[in-house]
């Protein structure tokens, strides 16, 4: 028997989505996540996945995936403090801190788990958070697992962060203070403004905490956002992701050896649910090598974000202010923006639109993600459908 509240929860808020159009229909894809993929049969250019370089469907990473399959099998076994932590693990550990110019580095099961990991291993009752507001989901939860105050501040408003930051200060409340964002904002494609917030922390003593999800793999040589500003020993905390350029599924954080050390001992996710599949943590440090000796994957991504962008201002569409691939197009109303998005799926592009509340009423668009994977070709075929759709709606 199911619980009669439960019920009728249910029904209601799903019917009100559903009334609303809100309700999210999820394709299925048949088939792996690459510049093209297949829903129902049709092919489709793929401008939604975070696959940035490509690397999710790459030989390399394959091939190490295999060959730890065979030697380790599928599951870790344990949590990594039982005995889940294999050397792939380790390995995959060194190699991050490497490639974040940092002392050490701590792995987690996914990007999200991450922030719910390490915010909380530090961040107490009698501190305060000062967080953007237009920072990631992760991060709010994160934030909310402790007891810490959590204070937003607008985003990327240095003015705003500052004032927060000298109240929280003079107050005389808090003993810990930190300061956390995005290091690039998904939707939107803009790079937080890291040097003003580095002075900032400098100057009222801030923990600082950068997410840079979208950042790693992408700028600053593939090291990401700290790095892009040349910051990486002035910032604290620097997470990514391994779900997204990287290609495979994970998370981490890169900073000094005691913290790392700390959050091996203090951090839930890690002491609580078990390790990544060791063919993971081979998949990622084999793509952790190919993006250390060579910038060809991050050459493309950028030509081809750069290439597709000019397309679309061409056809007269506005694309925002992205300092990134991330691609936005911006169509305007809510209800235009959802029928420009169909339309392009059924014209054979796959880009989503992004609408009120997650943007701005009125700033409804079209997000789009060129990757390093993606041919000119492509690209090309993409503007084309893109046009008849401008036209088709009267845009
Ligand atoms: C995507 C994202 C995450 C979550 O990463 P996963 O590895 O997919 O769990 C966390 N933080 C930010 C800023 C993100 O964009």
């Amino acid at each position: 028997m199911t619980s009669s509240s439960l019920t009728t929860f249910l029904q209601r808020n799903l019917e009100e989505l559903k009334n609303n159009g809100l309700f999210n229909q999820i394709h299925v894809l048949q088939g792996g996540n690459g510049p093209l993929i297949h829903i129902n049969g049709r092919e489709l250019i793929n401008l939604s996945s975070n696959n940035y370089l490509g690397l999710a469907g790459d030989e390399r990473l394959i091939q190490a995936a295999e060959a730890a399959l065979r030697k380790y099998g599928v599951g870790a076994g344990a949590v990594r403090t039982i005995n889940g932590t294999m050397d792939v693990h380790e390995e995959l550990e060194v190699k991050l801190a490497r490639f974040k110019r940092t002392e050490a580095a701590i792995a987690y099961q996914s990007g999200f788990n991450c922030n719910m990991a390490a915010i909380s291993a530090v961040m107490e009752a009698g501190d305060a958070i000062l967080s953007d507001e237009l920072n990631h989901a992760s991060i709010i939860d994160g934030c909310r697992l402790t007891k810490a105050k959590v204070i937003r501040f607008k985003h990327s408003d240095m003015e705003d962060l500052e004032k927060q930051a000298k109240a929280a200060r003079d107050s005389g409340q808090y003993n810990k203070i930190m300061v956390i964002t995005d290091g690039v904002f998904s939707m939107d494609g803009d790079i937080a403004k890291l040097p003003e917030i580095v002075e900032i922390a400098e100057r009222y003593d801030l923990i600082t905490y950068v997410d840079d999800a979208h950042g790693s793999g992408v700028l600053g040589k593939g090291a990401g956002t700290v790095k892009h500003f040349g910051l990486s020993d002035r910032v604290d905390f620097q997470i990514g992701t391994l779900s997204k350029a990287i290609g495979v599924v994970g998370g981490y954080v890169a900073g000094k050896r005691d913290l790392i050390e700390w959050l091996k001992v203090r951090s839930r996710p890690f002491l609580f649910s078990t390790a990544t599949p060791p063919a993971i943590a081979a998949a990622c440090i084999a793509a952790l090598d190919i993006l250390s000796n060579s910038a060809e994957l991050q050459e493309k991504l950028w030509s081809n974000a750069a290439y597709f962008r000019k397309g679309l201002e061409q056809l007269g569409f506005e694309t925002g202010h992205t300092e990134t691939p991330i691609t936005p197009c911006i169509i305007g109303d809510e209800v235009t923006t959802q029928q420009f998005s169909k339309e392009l799926f059924e014209a054979g592009v796959y880009a989503k639109s992004i609408v009120f509340p997650t943007v701005p009423k009125g700033t409804g668009r079209v997000r789009n993600m060129p990757t390093a994977a993606h041919t000119t070709e492509m690209l090309n075929r993409a503007l084309t459908v893109y046009e008849s759709v401008k036209k088709r709606l009267g845009l």
